[in-house]
């Protein structure tokens, strides 16, 4: 089997480089920002490189850059984290390397020494096995989908990759969409559904998430009635998450939300309908009124 190469030329990915360390048994390189090498050896890189580079302001040039030093490497599979620059990267860079890219994995596996791939398709209605049929196999998975974990390489070789842009592009500024840590890396979320019923209820489940340092999700009927900004949104159409800790007040638990979040350690879920399917799910659930339940955590002194 050839090399797996992971780019995360922008921010070290910990959970996809334990996935891929798993999957290559091993025979891993990691392309990390400078200072990152030694933790990416930690989550079981056996070859790193670390880019130094400053602001890089143009992924076009940065891609042709990269496919020069990807074709040395001999790198048969590579895989990156779904964030916005890499999203932009990676096309470009499958164009220079006349490679087969699957967009948005949430799962990974190998037949035959070659990489299969799944992703959701026909608008979420199915999830579908996608093996590219070229040379060089390429894959961007969503951030969170994997659950980091520790494998120390036994001694990994560790060099530095310089990049100098050429300069006809001058980046002025770069903003996150959203404020604070995303919610892909939050390790307990408090999320509400429609059964929240109003703003205001979300106004009251972000005070909770505040007072227990959590991000705030939303189902997707929440978020289209408004309750909540899209970036809250958890499920096959939003983000993947897995947090040690799961909340969900007033959600059903449809499978495009489950596929959201069926990764988290442990799912609490408060609905007044006891048959809700959130509920098959759950590892503990309150029959009852969301308010009621998020009132008396937010009262309780000891969280
Ligand atoms: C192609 C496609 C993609 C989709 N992608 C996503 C996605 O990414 N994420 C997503 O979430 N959904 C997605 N959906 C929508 C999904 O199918 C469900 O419609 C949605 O998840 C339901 O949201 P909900 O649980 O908030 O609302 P509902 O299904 O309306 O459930 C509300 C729940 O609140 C409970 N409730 C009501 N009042 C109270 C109260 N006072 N206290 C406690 N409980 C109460 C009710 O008993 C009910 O179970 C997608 C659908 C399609 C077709």
């Amino acid at each position: 089997m050839s090399e797996m190469l992971v780019l995360c030329p922008f921010a070290l990915d910990s959970g996809l480089l334990s996935e891929a360390a798993r999957l290559s048994g091993g025979n891993l390189r990691a392309l990390v920002p400078e200072g990152k090498g030694v933790m990416a050896g930690e989550y079981g890189a056996s070859h790193i490189v670390t880019l130094a580079a400053g602001e890089i302001p143009e992924e076009g040039e940065f891609a042709a850059f990269l496919a020069e030093n990807i074709r040395a490497w001999g790198s048969g599979m590579i895989l990156a984290p779904a964030t916005v620059r890499m999203r932009n990267l990676m096309p470009m860079l499958a164009w220079h390397l006349k490679a087969g890219l699957t967009a948005d994995c949430s799962a990974l596996r190998l037949e035959d020494g070659r990489l299969l791939q799944t992703r959701p398709a026909f608008g979420n209605s199915l999830m579908a096995d996608i093996r590219t049929l070229s040379d060089i196999q390429m894959a961007t998975v969503r951030p969170g989908t994997f659950r980091p974990s520790k494998c120390p390489a036994p001694s990994p070789a560790i060099e530095t990759l310089t990049y100098v842009p050429a300069g006809r592009v001058k980046l002025l500024g770069f903003a996150p969409f959203s404020e604070g840590k995303p919610l892909s890396q939050a390790e307990i979320i408090v999320a509400g559904g429609m059964g929240v019923g109003s703003r205001e209820g979300f106004a009251k489940l972000e005070r909770l998430a505040q007072k227990l340092g959590a991000g705030l999700g939303a189902s997707r009927t929440a978020v289209a009635a408004g309750f909540a900004p899209y970036s809250c949104q958890v499920g096959m159409t939003g983000v993947t998450v897995c947090p040690k800790l799961y909340l969900a007040f007033g959600i059903s638990g449809a499978v495009q939300h489950l596929a959201g979040m069926s990764g988290s350690g442990t799912v609490v879920a408060v609905n007044q309908d006891p048959k809700a399917p959130i509920f098959d799910y759950a590892d503990y659930g309150i029959v009852g009124d969301w308010e009621v339940i998020a009132d008396q955590l937010l009262e309780e002194e000891n969280l």
